[in-house]
């Protein structure tokens, strides 16, 4: 038997040895939880090894920035100017100001989309009209489909070429092409977990349900409260919508107590200081405490941090269409755990898993692990009463 990983929960599904495949025998297919992972026919397989030689995971141990040597990273407290942009972004929108610059150099951006059913998935645009189809995150795991393939081509042909995706992404880019091109720029965003796609689809299903009306369009970082006070905003084609603040929603719920994110994410490699992107995008969170001019608009804020001389030198490109304020490496991670640190996993993810799996049904997994209603007993436990209490009531109710 073929056998890439040892250990297929280390696997981040990124499709690299698939894509990499001489004979075409590896074909990416959904486990119970959802998750994307490689199936090979045997009858087909060679044995030639060029899968293992794409995988990340495999070469994760000698991976990352040289960081000592190269004195970097450098970060920084960003937005762009654009405002419409801004509040169209997630945080502070430096993701389309790299992504213009590389279009105005005649190249594509490859980035996470939604197709026509909202199932999220990676796509290469090379004009700015359809930049919009990369803004904003959509936080869920996005299939890599065949854009490593799509990528090298271009870059063979000298073209430049943006990359952006989460840290795995990139890792599995670069171990997929296996060297350095001089076209190529890769842009990693912190990764809190990557949610399962069929939980996502669950939800859909739920809301397209309860609203009766299929879906128009999603935004998981409806501004409208303001950047700190994020939404989901689901619009429909009947002209109703549906927007909750994200400790309101069922999908955000589940996330953020991290049932749903894929199992490697909960010992992930490539976080920093692995990452192996030039440029790392995330939420400013916190940036107030630093005490900078002009960041309380609640417009949202980007941590930028530049990993390599050729990261740098984009941010450089781009600095008259941006704010940009330096900080040190320190300031920036101390207010944002999950960009050098994995979560734990919960008991609870097994659990829940455990349950959709037996057929529960979706609302009953919301009323047992996504309740909005619990949520904010919590939060209000937590704000009046403060955190001291809210740990002891707890531990009490666990007891
Ligand atoms: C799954 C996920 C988890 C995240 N967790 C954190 C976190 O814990 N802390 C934090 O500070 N920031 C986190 N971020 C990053 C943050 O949400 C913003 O993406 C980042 O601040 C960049 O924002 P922007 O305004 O510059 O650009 P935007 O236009 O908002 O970002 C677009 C970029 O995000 C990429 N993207 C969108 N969805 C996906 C996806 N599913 N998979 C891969 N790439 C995607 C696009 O390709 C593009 O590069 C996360 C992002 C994702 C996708």
């Amino acid at each position: 038997m073929v056998i890439i990983l040892e250990n297929m929960d280390s696997c981040v599904g990124c499709s690299a040895c698939a894509q990499r495949c001489p004979t075409s025998c590896i074909s990416m297919v959904y486990d119970d939880e959802g998750f994307l992972f490689p199936r090979i026919d045997e009858e087909r397989c060679t044995d030639c090894g060029l899968c293992k030689k794409a995988c990340p995971v495999l070469k994760s141990g000698n991976a990352g920035q040289d960081q000592e040597q190269t004195g970097f990273p450098r970060a920084w407290a960003a937005w762009c100017l654009d405002d419409d942009i801004r509040l169209n972004s997630s945080s502070g929108g430096l993701f389309s100001m790299f992504a213009e610059h590389c279009l105005r150099e005649g190249g594509t951006v490859f980035g996470a989309a939604f197709d026509k059913d909202f199932k999220v998935h990676h796509t290469a645009i090379s004009k700015l009209p359809d930049l919009d189809s990369l803004r904003r995150s959509k936080y869920v795991q996005s299939d890599i489909n065949q854009c490593y393939r799509e990528a090298e081509k271009l870059l063979m042909e000298k073209r430049p070429v943006l990359f952006s995706g989460t840290g795995c992404h990139i890792a599995g880019l670069k171990s997929f092409l296996g060297k350095p091109y001089p076209g190529l720029l890769t842009i990693d965003v912190a990764c809190y977990g990557v949610p399962s796609p069929k939980v996502w689809s669950m939800y859909l299903e739920d809301m397209k349900k309860k609203y009766k009306s299929e879906i128009a369009a999603i935004s998981f970082r409806d501004k409208k409260n303001g950047w700190k006070n994020y939404c989901m905003h689901i619009s429909f084609k009947d002209g109703s919508f549906y927007r909750r603040t994200a400790v309101k929603d069922t999908f955000f719920i589940g996330f953020g107590k991290n049932l749903l994110s894929r199992k490697c994410c909960f010992s992930c490699q490539f976080r920093h200081p692995n990452s192996q992107a030039d440029i790392t995008l995330a939420d400013f969170w916190g940036v107030e405490r630093l005490g900078l001019t002009d960041t309380r608009d609640d417009k949202g804020i980007s941590l930028v941090i530049a990993n390599t001389p050729e990261g740098l030198a984009t941010l450089e490109s781009i600095r008259e269409k941006c704010c940009l304020s330096e900080i040190s490496f320190m300031d920036a991670a101390s207010g944002n755990p999950r960009l050098t640190a994995s979560a734990p996993m919960p008991y609870q993810r097994a659990l829940f898993f455990e349950d959709l799996n037996r057929g529960v049904g979706f609302s009953a997994l919301k009323r047992k692990y996504m309740n909005p209603a619990v949520q904010s007993l919590k939060l209000w436990v937590k704000r009046t009463l403060g955190a001291g209490v809210a740990g002891k009531l707890k531990k009490l109710i666990k007891a």
